[in-house]
């Protein structure tokens, strides 16, 4: 008699749904060793590749050398005060909103871990979340992880919010819609305007429905906006705004798992709300952000990987997707191509990986018909890949 399982059902399939960027992952790893690692133009990964900021390895050295009695103790759950009013006063300037204090920021692990903590403090079981599609694929994660569901919407063609489809999933279910931006995988930001009608979208149906539906702006690439555009604040239009970003993508730091999140200073339900993601912090499992990056970034906060090198790669790139004939919308952000495939995407990823690019197939982010290529490469490795590029579109186009 076979034996069901030992591991959960739903873990089972998760693993099966999440496999996208694992197998090109393991893919790349199999290229590489057949045909050697400067043969292979791996685009799979959103891992940077660019140094952090000498700065950071600076505080880090000085502060890693002079240990002060308790630097490793536990903390409350919500991070170190002084760490916490530092955080509060950029956050303030991001945002354009001067009364925020250290008191409505919580350190997290990452912009997962603050995610992760806004879910578990406002979801009920089946409570909805509505998120622009394409998306992070992590997000149908997070929000199971919290008992709700992931409501995905298309955005438009060139990848802006659809507002009226995001006004039409509104049900007395949705506790909140999900936005990031620049965003993964499209490279869109968001103009301020969009903005606006979509939180008086939000106001109304608040009010309509009795309910809080709040705004939850995830930001890790806040920083890495290009042409000079300010990616707009959002704290300072919406009082039912939860912010959440990391240090990850704009310090180049992803594996120190550093972050946070911040509240609007007047949000109704604050105390509550603040109070609930600090017990979540603890409870599933972070307790709090690591003590030493907590210190690290506090004396960084205002530096960031240089810009221009994503902004010179994104350039190349473009001139090359253009030049093979490929369907794209500029990224004006964060440092992904989110290009038409000019068959079904998985095919084409494939024909792609027989000139030894890897790329990710639109599918895996809730977007058929497209594919993500992220340029946390070197030039040379864009710039190798041009042939190939040429070749697989004009292979596609003889299918
Ligand atoms: N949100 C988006 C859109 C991301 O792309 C990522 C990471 O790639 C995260 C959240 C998670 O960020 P972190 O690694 O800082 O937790």
């Amino acid at each position: 008699m076979t034996q069901p399982p030992a591991i959960s059902q739903k873990m089972l399939n998760f693993m099966e749904k999440s496999s996208w960027i694992r197998k090109m992952f393991e893919e790349g790893i199999k290229l590489k060793k057949l045909h050697g690692q400067d043969k292979v133009f791996d685009f799979s990964l959103g891992n940077p590749d660019l140094p952090p900021p000498d700065a950071f390895e600076q505080a880090l050295a000085r502060i890693a050398s002079n240990p002060q009695p308790g630097v490793h103790a536990y903390m409350p759950n919500a991070g170190l005060d002084s760490v916490k009013a530092r955080v509060a006063a950029r956050v303030a300037e991001d945002h354009n909103t001067e009364t925020i204090t250290k008191d409505e920021i919580i350190m997290t692990c990452g912009a997962a871990g603050g995610l992760n903590i806004i879910f578990k403090a406002i979801l009920n079981s089946k409570d909805e979340v509505i998120t622009p599609a394409p998306y992070f694929v992590e997000y149908g994660f997070y929000v199971d992880n919290h008992g709700g569901k992931l409501v995905p919407v298309s955005a438009n063609s060139d990848f802006s919010l659809n507002l009226s489809a995001i006004e039409r999933a509104i049900t007395p279910k949705t506790k909140a819609v999900l936005i990031n931006s620049p965003h993964n995988p499209t490279g869109a930001v968001y103009a301020q305007n969009e903005l606006k009608d979509l939180i008086q979208i939000l106001k109304n149906a608040s009010q309509s429905m009795g309910n809080t539906i709040f705004l939850i702006s995830d930001e890790p690439y806040r920083r890495l906006a290009f042409d000079g555009i300010r990616v707009p604040a959002i704290l300072e239009l919406y009082e039912n705004a939860i912010i959440t970003t990391s240090f990850s993508k704009d310090l180049s730091i992803p594996g120190e798992r550093i972050g946070y999140v911040a509240v609007h200073p007047d949000c109704p339900c604050k105390s509550q709300l603040l109070g609930a993601m600090t017990l979540a912090n603890r409870i599933l499992g972070f307790v709090n952000a690591p003590a030493l990056m907590q210190r690290v970034v506090a004396e960084v906060l205002n530096e960031s990987v240089n810009v221009n090198i994503y902004q010179r790669r994104r350039d190349l790139f473009a001139s090359i997707l253009s030049e093979a004939g490929y369907d794209f919308t500029l990224p004006k952000g964060a440092f992904y191509f989110f290009p038409k495939t000019p068959i079904e995407d998985v095919k084409f990823v494939s024909l792609l990986q027989d000139e030894l690019i890897l790329a990710v197939p639109g599918t895996g982010f809730g977007c058929p018909g497209h594919m993500r290529l992220a340029f946390c490469v070197d030039e040379a490795v864009i710039e190798g890949a041009r042939a190939g590029f040429k070749r697989a579109i004009e292979r596609a186009k003889g299918m």
